[in-house]
């Protein structure tokens, strides 16, 4: 295997091999622009070397000869004590991941060369700073000494110079730093600072190599999902150097502004300076605009290369670069990172700059980012109070009273208070707190910490990890920089896109997306909505996947409909036995006579009918999904604790009531171990005469009144939780009996679908048997996966999901992103052996993964007709079956 890399080897394509930073070194220097030169040992050579915990055969030698050549085109060599080759040794691996792994600079400087750099440049003072430097990276990063020690120093240099600046330190300081930091490395690992430039760029590169598995990387990589078994390539650059005087500097820049996608270069930069102060934030930077006139013509150039660059990868760029007395040197670019809004204003602006097409634009942008587009936002223009930032845990603008425990946030949230809950960070002891509050915010963990999986996992807002706020929960106080001190009761504003927490109230605006997608008028001129628009029409035109809504109110439907739903694919009836109607449900049960319960029944079947009338009313034109009653009975009757005190007590005082004994009796009758495995679905309708054929009438008498009245309602019936195609078969000719009675009725043909749920493994191992009866299937991916995998839908996420996650059995909730290997395995032979047994099915999903985007493209794979989800999803799903078809 070649292990090694020039950079006129590579390209910008060749990022496995040589990681992001390397592959685009290659690319840039191809391209004619300034790149020192150098090479990259690939991320080969780090999975063998991490595998064995040696170099792998042949590299060193490998290394030795492009270092070799390296040296000849510069004319100079590594470490010469008279005119030294100074490299620098960084980390660079396929995915970006920002300051987790290694970097050392200076690498070559030792006792003797430190002169000949000096003599080279002509400044004493910038070759000793160059060498405490590489002293202080190397023995931070490679020799593992606490970097504190060395920060310690410089500061106590900087002390004793009276200043706080290192631009106040002389060359005599420095090399009295030296001195310091070579003893730091003495007393740390008992040897001395290596002077062999070789052995310290060996070295350096093992720690590049071993810095992949750092626990910070480990961390990164779980939470952006990077693979762990990628590895890192190493980058050899030759040393060009911004901190030689005043005419030097260093400095990042975007393209484009990565925060809203604005035209125009944005970026920092920092005179007399190596690339590492920019991060530390030892000295403020300036904005880039200022180049122009520090150095007119390195800025003139820059703004060339930026514009070359974005032509070439026709996308934000962001860059680094080095001005080395006058002369520009490109250090890195990159596909830049961007926020959700610039993600859809860049990708319009390049369609019409002529870079990109639509097809492209719509790939370049995701349902991620269009759901982050949907939340209610802080008013930009409003003025705020900042006092602290966190982490971007979970999106959202919440506004609240600070509580400090869960307990205080139930209490005041059941009292009418919006609460915002304060932890230092949360433990599974919080969830009910969590769910009362609008908004959490911690002072500790990540973005995998407990508050921001579960706060995601509820779509509730969180900021976490904000640690410049002290959680005094004992004392009931939080207590920000600047001796900022809210107590409880205080209001807090968090916003958990931008991680930024606000002391009062931040006046909250609905986005302008969803105002769009609402067809509410909005300023024509808005370039993210204008973007939004471009990209959906261009999505929905590009589609074979339907897009349908889960809705069960005129309400939701209408909202679906404005949203781009092409229909309602669930509507479930069991809100329409709720409420007032509950009572018609407890007669429902205690009826000992067939004619009480035919009473019941009645009651409740003009309610329906009116229920569906006005959902056909909003969907006219578009097939509506009515799904049979699922849920177990118990839950429309009295909690069976509740109502056993009540009886209790009424006995105790000796006038218990004649119904109540009934009902709980009843109650007792139908509680049941695992609800979630009785008495539900179409067992329901098997085990209660007329429960399912009155249904089947309200939907029939609805569809006819609509049509009656000149509408053109397309109603399906879809029955619940079947496992064998005999349960079908009975209801449904309950219910074609049904169909046909109320057509003679009335007198209105009616064409309605018989259809059924996919949502137990028995139904998707005998689908082609199923198929026989049913006209249509829709997959219920939520029970599906409750069954496939045997967890309660209920109670898991609570119970140990974090623990799964921690521990990477997955990388996210199977409820929420299919499980194509298990789940989707079913749905695929299901929906194969469906339409082999009846061509014509339809097929369709109304879990929650309809809505989710990583499932919506296996669900464009596997060739389902439609996804369903809740109206708020529909704008993310049409997006992604774009994407997915493109
Ligand atoms: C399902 O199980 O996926 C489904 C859509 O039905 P419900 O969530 O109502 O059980
Ligand atoms: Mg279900």
């Amino acid at each position: 295997t070649k292990y090694v890399y020039d950079f006129a080897e590579g390209n910008k394509d060749l990022k496995d091999l040589l990681g992001g930073k390397g592959a685009n070194l290659a690319e840039m220097t191809n391209m004619g622009l300034p790149v020192p030169p150098g090479f990259t040992i690939t991320t080969d050579a780090c999975r063998a070397f991490l595998a064995t915990g040696s170099e792998p055969e042949g590299l060193r030698a490998e290394v030795a000869d492009h270092l070799a050549r390296l040296e000849e085109s510069i004319g100079r060599r590594l470490g010469d004590p008279s005119d030294p080759l100074l490299v620098s040794v960084r980390s660079g691996a396929k995915f970006s991941m920002p300051g987790m792994m290694e970097t050392v600079l200076n690498v070559g400087l030792n006792d003797s060369s430190v002169h000949g750099l000096a003599a080279q440049s002509g400044s004493e003072r910038f070759a000793w700073d160059s060498y405490r430097r590489l002293i202080q990276m190397f023995g931070k990063t490679v020799l593992g000494i606490d970097g504190e020690r060395f920060d310690d120093a410089l500061e106590e240099q900087k002390r004793s110079r009276g200043s706080d600046s290192d631009l106040d330190l002389s060359a005599e300081d420095f090399r009295a730093l030296v001195d310091v930091y070579q003893k730091i490395v003495r007393d740390a690992t008992g040897r001395d600072f290596p002077q062999e430039p070789r052995e310290q760029m060996a070295l350096a590169t093992r720690a590049v190599f071993d810095s992949w598995n750092a626990d910070r990387a480990i961390l990164y990589r779980r939470q952006e999902r990077i693979p762990a078994d990628l590895g890192t390539a190493v980058n050899i650059v030759a040393m060009v150097f911004g901190n030689l005087g005043m005419d030097s500097g260093t400095g990042v820049a975007f393209t484009r502004d990565p925060a809203s996608g604005a035209q125009g270069i944005y970026g920092d930069y920092l005179q007399n300076a190596q690339g590492e102060d920019v991060v530390a934030g030892i000295r403020n930077t300036v904005p880039l605009q200022q180049l122009a006139e520090i150095d007119p013509t390195s800025y003139d150039e820059l703004l060339g290369i930026m514009s070359t660059l974005e032509r070439h990868y026709k996308d934000l760029c962001d860059i680094e670069f080095t001005i080395e007395r006058g002369k520009l040197w490109m250090l890195q670019t990159r596909v830049g990172k961007r926020t959700a809004a610039a993600a859809y204003t860049i990708a319009a602006q390049l369609v019409d700059e002529g870079m990109i097409d639509l097809d492209e634009a719509v790939r370049r942008v995701n349902g991620a980012q269009l759901a982050q587009l949907m939340f209610p936002r802080f008013d930009a223009d409003a003025k705020k109070e900042r006092i602290a930032r966190g982490m971007n845990a979970s999106p959202g603008a919440a506004v609240g009273k600070v509580v400090f425990d869960s307990y205080t946030a139930v209490k005041w949230s059941r009292s009418g208070e919006k609460v915002i809950l304060v932890r230092r960070e949360t433990n599974p002891d919080d969830l009910n707190g969590m769910i009362a509050a609008e908004g959490i915010l911690t002072s500790r963990g990540g973005k995998t910490s407990h508050a921001a999986v579960v706060a995601r996992g509820m779509g509730k807002t969180c900021v976490c990890g904000a640690e410049d706020l002290d959680v005094d929960t004992k004392r009931r106080r939080l207590t920000a920089p600047g001796g900022v001190i809210l107590e409880e009761g205080d209001v807090l504003s968090i916003d958990g896109s931008t991680g930024m927490v606000y002391r009062g109230e931040v006046p909250v605006v609905p986005s302008p997306v969803v105002e769009y997608f609402e067809g509410r008028q909005v300023a024509d001129d808005d370039p993210l909505v204008t973007a939004v628009h471009r990209i959906m029409t261009h999505a929905d035109e590009a589609r074979s996947l339907g897009v349908r809504a889960n809705a069960d109110t005129p309400e939701d439907a209408e909202r679906a409909r404005r949203f781009g739903a092409q229909g309602i694919g669930l509507c479930r009836t069991e809100h329409m036995f709720l409420g007032e109607r509950r009572q018609y449900v407890e007669r429902l049960i205690l009826a000992d006579t067939e004619q009480e319960r035919e009473e019941a029944l009645s009651e409740l079947l003009p309610l329906q009918r009116d229920d569906f009338i006005g959902i056909f009313a909003a969907m006219d034109g578009l097939p509506v999904t009515v799904r049979l009653l699922d849920p177990p009975l118990h839950e429309f009757l009295p909690d069976i604790t509740e109502l056993s005190v009540r009886v209790a007590l009424a006995e105790a005082r000796g006038d218990a009531n004649e119904n109540d004994l009934r009902l709980l009796q009843a109650v007792h009758k139908l509680h049941e171990q695992n609800p979630m495995l009785g008495l539900r679905g179409v067992r329901l309708g098997l085990v209660i005469p007329g429960l399912f054929t009155m249904q089947v009438r309200a939907i029939a008498e609805a569809a006819a009144a609509r049509r009656d009245a000149g509408g053109d309602p397309h109603a399906e019936i879809m029955i619940p939780l079947v496992g064998t195609v005999q349960e079908l078969e009975i209801i449904r000719a309950e219910s074609e009996q049904v169909l046909a009675e109320v057509a003679a009725e009335t007198g209105v043909a009616l064409d309605l679908l018989i259809g059924t749920m996919i949502e137990l493994p028995r139904a998707a191992l005998t689908a082609g048997q199923i198929a026989g009866a049913a006209q249509f299937f829709s997959f219920g991916t939520n029970d599906l996966t409750q069954t496939v995998w045997g967890f309660s839908r209920d109670d898991v996420e609570a119970a140990f999901f974090s623990a799964y996650l921690e521990k990477g059995i997955f990388g996210v909730s199977p409820f929420e992103t299919l499980d194509r290997d298990g789940v989707g395995r079913l749905v695929r032979l299901a929906t194969r052996e469906g339409r082999e047994a009846r061509p014509d099915l339809k097929v369709g999903v109304c879990g929650e993964h309809g809505g989710d985007p990583d499932s919506v493209h296996f669900f464009h794979e596997v060739g389902l007709d439609y996804v369903s989800c809740s109206p708020f999803r529909v704008p993310v799903a049409r997006l992604e079956a774009g994407r997915a078809a493109l």
